[in-house]
């Protein structure tokens, strides 16, 4: 609750609603939601199955920090101000979920990329804040070697 004209403390945000940022200053994480009928697991927290339908049973989880590389592009255009090339991937997260992010540390060449590759996802602050002073985290993949 703040007063009319009493702008907030500027604070650290997750850039999407499944990274967790804990109240209790614990490591920020990845969420998800695990189905104890099917085994299913997704990104972000849900309630229900998507896959078999239950409606009970489905845990909120922590998702691994490690994955392997399912697709990428290169991209080479993008909105003014975002510095190009880079690479964009897709990765299967070990254990369930898929995710899409920016893949780092890699050449932006497609001979030098090998799909499957296992990462590391890492969860690191991004360079800009917002105009109300926030900054923010997000998430990126990094090859595990
Ligand atoms: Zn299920």
């Amino acid at each position: 609750m703040s007063a009319a004209g009493v702008k907030p403390a500027p604070t650290t945000k997750g850039v999407v609603p499944f990274l967790v940022i804990p109240k209790d200053g614990g490591a920020p994480y990845l969420a998800g939601s695990k189905c104890t009928k099917c085994g299913e697991v997704v990104v972000g927290t849900r309630d229900t199955c998507g896959k078999c339908g239950a409606r009970k049973g489905v845990e909120h989880i922590k998702l691994a920090n490690t994955g392997k590389l399912y697709n990428f592009t290169v991209v080479h255009r993008n909105f003014p101000g975002v510095p190009v090339p880079f690479i964009s991937a897709i990765v299967d997260v070990d254990g369930g979920g898929t995710l899409k992010g920016n893949l780092l540390g890699v050449e932006p060449d497609p001979t030098k990329i090998k799909f499957d590759m296992p990462v590391n996802i890492v969860i690191k602050p991004v360079p800009q804040k917002d105009k109300e002073g926030n900054s923010y985290l997000s998430y990126f993949f990094e090859p595990r070697s």
